[in-house]
């Protein structure tokens, strides 16, 4: 996928050239036509083509992190940029706070670390990891006792 630089820097009441907003968003021309071809709307009773800078700035929104919203048991890899599922489903807990705390996984598919912040409430609803080790955090070390969820 070809990143850009943002529809933030869209002005949404301006009409861009394919120029204008490839220029805009740090891309080719050709990545702008792209956007043009996949869906973003363009003036096309005009030439040269015109975009409104709103329609840009929803085309831009909508192609955001598509499907990237992880599942309780998996985590962001940024290696993969995907939400991946934690490699041999095994997790640990670090608590933070008494109410949450860092989930850190290997991911999956490459492993990379990942983490992912979670509340101890959301801990329960992690069915996909069989394998939880809740550590304890630096500071907290002698208060919370290390203790496992889930081991069987
Ligand atoms: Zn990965």
């Amino acid at each position: 996928m070809v990143w850009s630089k943002g529809w933030r820097l869209v002005k949404i009441h301006q009409t861009y050239s394919v120029e204008e907003a490839a220029r805009n968003q740090g891309v080719a021309k050709g990545t702008v036509r792209l956007w043009l071809k996949n869906g973003l709307p363009a003036l096309n009773e005009r030439r040269p083509c015109l975009i409104l800078g709103g329609d840009l700035a929803d085309f831009l929104k909508s192609r955001k992190k598509p499907k990237q919203t992880c599942k309780p048991e998996e985590c962001f890899c940024f290696k993969c940029r995907a939400p991946r599922e934690a490699a041999f489903g095994e997790a640990e807990f670090i608590p933070i706070t008494q109410t949450n705390g860092q989930l850190i996984a290997l991911c999956g598919q490459c492993t990379t670390l990942m983490h992912k912040r979670v509340s101890l409430a959301a801990l329960q609803l992690l069915e996909g990891i069989r394998l939880i080790t809740i550590k304890q955090a630096p500071d907290r070390i002698g208060i919370i006792r290390p203790t496992r969820l889930n081991d069987n």
